[in-house]
């Protein structure tokens, strides 16, 4: 076995059956690339190599670290085939361990988290709740959009704990349900009660997944009343308020709003900017302030980029003994811009708002000046302006516009909605992903 075999060996007593079949397994360590401050793995596609990236990149280099004293850079490259039948083939013959809670990643700290206005309340709140664990509001609730560092708090609560030698458990939705179904077919319901009720805390990550999921949620309602009658920690997260979370019974919304609900807006730029300057720090890369106020322009409202972008910065100007200029970055980021945008055409904008908001396209393109009719044409304008490299004049001469000022004046109150109203924030996500994932 190679050291990169060993460090995925040992990963797999510590994440879920499901985690590790459908993602780690997925992985080959490439023995001639790697060196001891990289190693390199070849996922079998793009899905997967972002999942181990944004998931696991940092644990994996901790467990290098561990047996090497070196904390490698972690690159997930894809590859052909081949490689992956090989791993599959050979991996079949070892029997799946059971699901043990997920890990928490261990750099997702208090100190690595960066405060701003965007997220102070939610970093105060659960500051407070890692120091006194079920004494002061239980559950604590944080919810906001998709990379605004959730997760990260979350698990920030949990590194504290755990390294006092409290029983933490970290999981997702997605792995409550599958242990939960896992252990009702197997008849071993009892273990799992008694794993998730003799926990110190329980820290359930993007609980909103819970929707529709009646057999898991009766048996979280019980295991949230023992847990708090017990004054054991409930640490939630989501992308929405309790109250917006539909398709979860009642009584499980009435428990999540019984304590503390945080929530965590977009990062402004100069949050960004610290979040990447923190990030350099913890993966020692060294960038010129210029190349991070760059980097922060390009990338979008949230941060989960932003570690992909510097190993991908790291590996290119190792690879080419290149230093990490401005004009190095950006030709390095060109391509990361263009695969994000180069499919995205504002026709196909435009298709999804009419459909998904109920008005021609015609309608859209026109000067008609009914309320809905306003309210789709704003928003395909500040998705147009978003998603593609589309200019201002440009997108005021498309959509019928008067000049640039009117495009402008159309994202500063789209923005401001955004901010204010949650609702919207969520179906302009929800628009954005169609758009983006639709080919
Ligand atoms: P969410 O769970 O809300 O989708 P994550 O917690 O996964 O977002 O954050 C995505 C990435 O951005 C992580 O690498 C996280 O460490 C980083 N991040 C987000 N916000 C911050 C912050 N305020 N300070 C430091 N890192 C952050
Ligand atoms: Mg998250």
């Amino acid at each position: 076995m190679n050291l990169g075999e060993a460090v995925l060996e040992q990963l797999k007593n510590e994440v879920s059956d499901v985690e590790y079949s459908r993602y780690i397994k997925q992985l080959v360590y490439c023995t001639q690339d790697s060196k001891s401050d990289l190693a390199r793995f070849i996922a079998p596609n793009m899905l997967i190599a972002n999942w181990i990236k944004t998931k696991y990149s940092n644990k994996i280099a901790h467990l290098f670290e561990q047996k090497t004293g070196i904390r490698p850079l972690i690159e997930i490259v894809l590859e052909r085939a081949r490689a992956t039948k090989e791993k599959n083939s050979a991996a079949k013959a070892v029997a799946p361990k059971p699901a043990i809670h997920s890990l928490l990643n261990p750099s997702y700290t208090f100190e690595n988290f960066v405060q701003g206005t965007s997220n102070a309340f939610a970093y105060t709140a659960a500051k407070s709740v890692a120091e006194k664990p079920g004494a002061i509001y239980n559950p604590l609730f944080i919810y906001g959009g998709v990379g605004f560092g959730k997760t990260h708090l979350l698990q920030a609560i949990g590194n504290i704990n755990q390294d006092q030698g409290k029983f933490v458990i970290y999981t997702t939705v997605e792995q409550f349900i599958n242990d939960f179904t896992r252990h009702l077919r197997n008849g071993t319901m009892d273990r799992f009660r008694e794993k998730y009720r003799q926990c110190d805390l329980l820290l359930i990550d993007d609980i909103q997944f819970l929707s529709g999921k009646e057999a898991t949620q009766e048996e979280f309602f019980h295991t949230f009343n023992e847990l708090k009658s017990a004054n054991k920690q409930i640490i939630l997260t989501a992308d929405r308020k309790p109250k917006e979370i539909a398709g979860v019974e009642d009584r499980l919304i009435s428990r999540f709003e019984w304590g503390l609900i945080a929530d965590i807006q977009a990062p402004e730029l100069e949050t960004k900017i610290a979040i990447i300057k923190k990030k350099c720090e913890i993966n020692r890369v060294n960038l010129d302030n210029e190349v991070i106020d760059y980097i922060a322009t390009v990338i979008d409202t949230n941060a989960r980029e932003i570690e992909g972008i510097l190993s991908k910065l790291h590996a290119y100007s190792k690879m080419m003994s290149k230093e990490l200029s401005l004009e190095f970055t950006k030709d390095v980021l060109k391509d990361h811009i263009k695969e994000k945008r180069e499919n995205i055409t504002v026709e196909d904008i435009i298709k999804v708002v009419s459909k998904e908001l109920n008005i021609k396209i015609s309608e859209i393109r026109s000067k008609v000046r009914t309320k809905n009719v306003v309210y789709a044409r704003r928003i395909a304008i500040y998705l147009t302006r978003n998603l593609t490299q589309n200019t201002m004049p440009e997108l005021a001469k498309y959509y019928g516009m008067k000049d640039h000022t009117s495009v402008s004046h159309t994202m500063k109150a789209i923005q401001k909605l955004i901010k204010e109203d949650a609702e919207f924030r969520i179906k302009i996500e929800e628009l954005s992903n169609k758009i983006t994932s639709s080919e």
